[in-house]
């Protein structure tokens, strides 16, 4: 149930609403907008007749949620969340950029795409220092020495960094690198570590889970959300279908859809989400156009000889024209990318 305060409803007020419904075993999250406190109340309380609730000073609305997701659905915020990454707002009216190889590999390799990258218009630098691979044998990542590398050329140029945390023992040392935690589509329903991610400091992009769907990857959503962590972004990345010819099916219809039926952002993944270079560019153009609030893209410098996933990373000089072909759709749109 959601509870819509009316503007200028007074602080008593709001205390008096969360105190009735604390009483009656409600789990309550609050947010407070600028004309209107709204307050979630979670919980399952057969008994309780939500009218007690509507006739309390200050109560504007009363919104019975159906959704088995609360906090992640549009009832509970009408207007989409915006959330702050350094100087970086991802959910406005800006298409926030995040580009860079799909793993750390060396110094020279993540400098040189940085630079790269933050020319071409990136605002954050993304690179895996902890990667799960399908295979025990590949390239695992540089682990905190990567992470090292990759804080230290995101400084050079003016980025803010996204980087994967693959389980919960690694979220206090990952977060003193990240500005965004990536939680890989093999986790997404690692209930586990979602809950932990409630309680960590730096806001999260979820990705998709290979085989989910959009209800359980909204449930994933909400069990960072349920646990205080407000700052939760989306990521489609492809799912798993019958077609075999790109890596992935991606879901673009997706995007629109759960834009609807949420307030988070939602970020797309056109190198996961196909997985053949060449398509990359078109895929990143059709996220924008369906109204993705981001774009995450794997570039490298000399992708040939990248440790992953190479053959969906895009070369810099096809990331400058990416950026040129989404700038256009994004401006026609009524969006913008710096
Ligand atoms: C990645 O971003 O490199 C990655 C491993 O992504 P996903 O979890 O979507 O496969
Ligand atoms: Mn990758």
């Amino acid at each position: 149930m959601i509870i819509v305060t009316q503007p200028g409803a007074t602080e008593k007020e709001i205390e008096a609403i969360i105190g009735v419904l604390t009483e009656h075993g409600f789990d309550i999250h609050r947010s407070t907008g600028v004309r209107h406190t709204v307050i979630g109340a979670i919980g399952v309380q057969p008994d309780f007749d939500h009218r007690q609730i509507e006739l309390l000073p200050g109560v504007a609305e009363v919104v019975r949620i159906t959704e088995p997701y609360k906090i992640a659905s549009r009832a509970f915020r009408q207007e989409g969340t915006i959330i702050d990454v350094g100087n970086v707002k991802i959910g406005g009216d800006e298409v926030v950029i995040m580009a860079g190889p799909c793993s750390v590999e060396s110094e020279k390799q993540i400098f040189t795409v940085a630079e790269r990258v933050a020319k071409g218009g990136a605002k954050l630098l993304r690179g895996g220092a902890y990667k799960p691979r399908s295979s025990p044998y590949a390239f695992q990542g540089m682990g905190e020495e990567g992470l090292k590398l990759l804080r230290k050329a995101a400084d050079a140029f003016k980025l803010c960094v996204i980087t994967e945390v693959m389980d919960a023992s690694q979220i206090r040392l990952v977060e003193k690198y990240t500005d965004v935690i990536q939680v890989g589509a093999r986790n997404m329903q690692n209930y586990t570590f979602l809950k932990e991610l409630g309680k960590a400091s730096k806001p999260v992009m979820l990705k998709r889970g290979l085989s989910a769907t959009i209800e359980e990857w909204l449930m994933s959503a909400e069990y960072i959300l349920s646990g205080g962590n407000h700052n939760v972004m989306l990521c489609e990345r492809g799912i798993r279908t019958f077609e075999p010819s790109t890596r992935n099916t991606m879901d673009i219809g997706a995007i629109p859809l759960v834009k609807k039926k949420s307030h988070l952002p939602v970020i797309a993944d056109p190198s996961h989400g196909i997985g053949i270079r060449d398509k990359v560019i078109p895929m990143a153009r059709a996220s924008v156009a369906v109204g993705a609030d981001g774009i995450i893209v794997e570039v490298h410098n000399d992708p040939d000889h990248a440790k992953s996933d190479g053959a969906q990373s895009l070369f810099p000089d096809q990331f400058d024209q990416m950026m040129k072909e989404v700038r256009l759709i994004a401006a026609a749109i009524g969006r913008s990318i710096a």
